[in-house]
């Protein structure tokens, strides 16, 4: 009676989300000190949660209403932003909620994302507080952009999606036994690989892929129309998806036949079957001094790039390979037995489980997994 219908909208609303023991243990202390200033500078509200354990995260995302943030701010390394993306995809509006602009600030070892966002928007490769700054930057004056996610299925039947990467071998065991060095902050994985190095593994699997230009045709147009409601399916993009809210809505893989089924003939097997490592990376860091893939030069490509080592390759080889990993420059003359390949879609059939496999820097059991792009399916604030 006499009130305005609604307060005055804030322009923006962020909700922080902060892992208190990612990386060196400080990101809470500095996002007071870093980050704070410049939130309260740009008057924009924000509320802090700080994570108290592993997946409080994913449980918030998956089940709190969202609808009173506008931003949800990732502080920590790429392991809590998967977290989030994974509950968002466990909603039952998942097709709204993916859509929820996201935004990373460095506070963890492994900053791969923030890594590439300061890439993208054209700042030289830095580390520690002044990448904070620069994703405080970009958070404070980008805007929501179409960012890539991977869906992964595996023979145990899950379903992950993954915003980063997807590895299996020297680099997902790296990930996993350097977690005793993450005190150290990024060296952990220098430390790791050259540990690794000493005492080489090979795994036995089959590598499969589509190359992305054969798909290239099926991927066009496919920005926001990846979410098909369950029972129909029928189209359902994003705009008019209000329409059937409440109605379990699921991910079509429009590339991917069943993993019991052989892959399709147009896609590529490798007639080798035993691997030093293999690595699937959508972004353009790998961490925030690994420059993996200096082909990928935005968001939203709608690429992987595949990169694997068979077990013919030289110790000599791969060290050389992570040194010039540091400066991007590890493609510009050929590695006997290291290739490169753009796909749409992969997968990988482990002989035995050995060693471990990683999504986003996080552990999953050795198993039959593949996966495809789905371009543009989610959003991150980007400059
Ligand atoms: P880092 O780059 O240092 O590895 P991450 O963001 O990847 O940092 O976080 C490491 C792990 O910690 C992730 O698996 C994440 O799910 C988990 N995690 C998040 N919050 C907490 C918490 N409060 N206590 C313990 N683990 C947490
Ligand atoms: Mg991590």
């Amino acid at each position: 009676q006499g009130h305005p219908i609604s307060p005055p909208r804030s322009p923006r609303r962020f909700l922080v989300l902060l892992n208190p023991f990612a990386g060196t243990g400080k990101a809470l202390s500095q996002f007071e000190t870093h980050v704070m200033p410049m939130l309260e500078e740009m008057k924009v509200r924000y509320t802090l949660l700080v994570t108290e354990r592993r997946n409080q995260a994913y449980e918030l995302v998956r089940d709190e209403d969202l609808s009173g943030w506008d931003v949800i701010v990732v502080m920590s390394g790429d392991g809590l932003m998967y977290e989030v993306i994974n509950g968002l995809m466990e909603r039952q509006d998942r097709n709204v909620s993916i859509k929820k602009p996201l935004a990373i600030l460095p506070g963890g070892s492994g900053n791969a994302l923030a890594a590439s966002l300061n890439h993208y928007s054209g700042q030289t490769q830095v580390t520690g507080t002044k990448l904070l700054n620069n994703c405080t930057f970009i958070l404070c004056k980008g805007r929501p952009s179409p960012l890539d996610l991977v869906s992964l299925t595996t023979s145990s039947n899950r379903r992950i999606l993954s915003f980063l990467s997807f590895s299996w071998g020297l680099i997902s065991d790296v990930d996993v036994e350097s977690e005793k060095y993450r005190f150290m902050g990024s060296v952990r994985f220098s430390i790791g690989t050259f540990v690794r190095l000493t005492m080489l593994r090979s795994y036995g699997g089959c590598l499969s892929y589509l190359p992305a230009r054969s798909s290239s045709v099926q991927q066009k147009g496919t920005v926001d129309a990846h979410l098909l409601s369950a029972p129909h399916n029928s189209t359902n993009n994003v705009q008019n998806s209000h329409t059937d809210k409440g109605e379990a809505q699921i991910l079509e893989d429009s590339l991917l036949v069943p993993l019991d089924q052989p892959v399709p003939s147009h896609w590529t097997t490798v007639p080798e079957n035993q691997f030093i490592l293999i690595l699937l990376l959508y972004q353009s860091h790998l961490g925030a001094d690994l420059y993996a893939a200096p082909m990928v030069s935005g968001l939203g490509e709608g690429v992987i790039q595949l990169f694997y080592a068979t077990s013919s390759i030289s110790r000599k080889s791969l060290l050389k390979l992570f040194l010039a990993m540091e400066k991007g420059t590890h493609l510009e003359e050929p590695i006997p037995h290291f290739n490169h390949v753009p796909v749409t879609a992969f997968r990988i059939e482990p002989l035995e489980a050995t060693g471990i496999m990683t999504v986003d820097g996080e552990s999953i059991p050795c198993c039959s997994v593949q996966g495809q792009i789905h371009r543009g399916l989610g959003r991150i604030i980007n400059i």
